[in-house]
C-alpha cells in the first residue's frame, strides 16, 4: 500500500512510522539490548510509532471497509459519469481487495491515484465528486450502476 503515500498525511505517518523502525534497527545494531533500547529510545520511537498508525488510520479503515458501501455514500454523484466519459481511462494496476486505483503515466503533471473516497487528480481536487478516474474504479470493481447499461 505503499504507493498510497500522496497526502501530506500519508507522507508524515510514513516517515514516523519509518523513523521509529530506523532507531530501533540501529540501535540494535549497535548492540543495544531490548532494555536499554527501551530507557534510551523507548519513548521517542514509541510515540512516533503511535502517531505514525494514528495518522495512517484512515487508509486501513479504509483498505477494510465495504467497497459498495463506500461508493453508495455518493448517491446520485456516483452516477454522474456516463460509460464513454471514463471508457477510456486505463489504470496501471487496480487492487480489488483494497480498492485503490493506480494510472501508469502523469495526467497533467499530475500521477493519479484513485480511491473510491478521492483522487488526486485536478478535477476531484477542484469539484470533490466523483471524477471519470473514480467512475472507472467503480465500474472495474463492478460497482458503477449506469442507467444505459440496464438498457442495453
Ligand atoms: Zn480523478
Amino acid at each position: 500500500m505503499g504507493w498510497y503515500i500522496s497526502k501530506i498525511r500519508f507522507k508524515c505517518a510514513l516517515i514516523l512510522i519509518f523513523g521509529a523502525a530506523v532507531i530501533i534497527v540501529n540501535a540494535l545494531n549497535m548492540g543495544m539490548s531490548l532494555r536499554e533500547l527501551w530507557d534510551e529510545y523507548g519513548l521517542s520511537a514509541g510515540l512516533m510509532a503511535i502517531t505514525g498508525v494514528f495518522l495512517w488510520r484512515p487508509a486501513f479503515e479504509y483498505a477494510k471497509a465495504d467497497a459498495a458501501a463506500v461508493w453508495r455514500r455518493w448517491g446520485r454523484h456516483g452516477r454522474r459519469k456516463s460509460k464513454n466519459d471514463f471508457e477510456h481511462v486505463k489504470f496501471a494496476r487496480v487492487y480489488a481487495n483494497t480498492k485503490y486505483g493506480l494510472m501508469g503515466q502523469p495526467e497533467d503533471g499530475v500521477r493519479v491515484r484513485t480511491t473510491l473516497e478521492s483522487c488526486t487528480c485536478r478535477d476531484f481536487t477542484r469539484e470533490g465528486l466523483p471524477c471519470k478516474h473514480m467512475c472507472r474504479l467503480a465500474h472495474t470493481l463492478g460497482l458503477y450502476e449506469d442507467e444505459e447499461e440496464e438498457n442495453e
